[in-house]
């Protein structure tokens, strides 16, 4: 494409302020997301829409969700923090899918474990962190109901597939406090805020309707199995 001086930056600032009006109040979550690139994420067909308030093809039968949604889900995530810069020490996703919401996650923790169950995925996303020189998301292949690692405790974890009931055996993980924010159900999902309180009871919270691909179990090498 010739260079045009087109820089993106002016729709992009345009997402920021459908943001601000849809109600995601926290600046820390505007200002990372005003620094990610999303078209990056994307096939340059789909560059002219990289802006738009509303989730992508990302090819495998998956999508890269709407701005808001990982806004929102961002929001909530760090919700119970106040400073600026990197809150959390490690936060794990789930359903990784191009590295988009891992990018801005980036933003709040030293450490971002990803997991991702479509390997040509991984790959993608790999290349996405690179481009954008960011170095702390660590994004391995496999099946986020089972291959986390269960010595390490997180200051959050964010899940962007739908399982019919979230996977009890997370809050395990999670460090007091911290909070597993996912959608949950299957045709029709809510998105849940869980907080890990003391002796590893839970409070849950359930916000608006949303929809996001199912949590589907195992991996797979091309994504034949969505
Ligand atoms: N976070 C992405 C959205 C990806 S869509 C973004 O920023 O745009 C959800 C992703 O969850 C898909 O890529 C899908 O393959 C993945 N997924 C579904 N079930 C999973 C599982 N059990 N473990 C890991 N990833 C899963």
């Amino acid at each position: 494409m010739p260079n045009s001086g087109f820089t993106f930056r002016r729709v992009r600032e345009s997402m920021i302020e459908t943001l601000l009006n849809l109600g995601i109040k926290d600046f820390r979550v505007l200002d990372a997301m005003s620094q990610v690139p999303r078209h990056i994420f994307l096939d340059e067909a789909f560059w002219p829409r990289a802006y738009e308030n509303r989730s992508l093809t990302i090819s495998y039968g998956q999508t890269i969700s709407q701005p808001y949604i990982v806004a929102k889900m961002t929001e909530l995530l760090i919700a119970h923090t106040n400073s600026r810069g990197k809150v959390f020490e490690r936060v794990l996703e789930i359903g990784s899918g191009c590295g988009y919401q891992s990018a801005v996650l980036s933003f709040f923790c030293e450490q971002v474990d990803a997991i991702e169950r479509i390997k040509p995925l991984v790959q993608k996303s790999r290349e996405n962190m690179s481009k954008l020189k960011i170095n702390n998301v660590m994004f391995k292949f496999g099946d986020g109901y089972q291959d986390w690692d269960s010595s390490k405790k997180y200051d959050g974890i964010l899940c962007a597939a739908s399982p019919r009931e979230y996977p009890k055996d997370l809050i395990s993980i999670l460090k007091k406090d911290a909070k597993l924010v996912l959608p949950v159900g299957g045709t029709s999902q809510k998105l849940n805020v869980i907080r890990k309180c003391e002796n590893d009871e839970v409070e849950e919270i359930f916000y608006d309707e949303v929809s996001f691909v199912p949590m589907l179990a195992g991996t797979t090498d091309d994504g034949s199995d969505v």
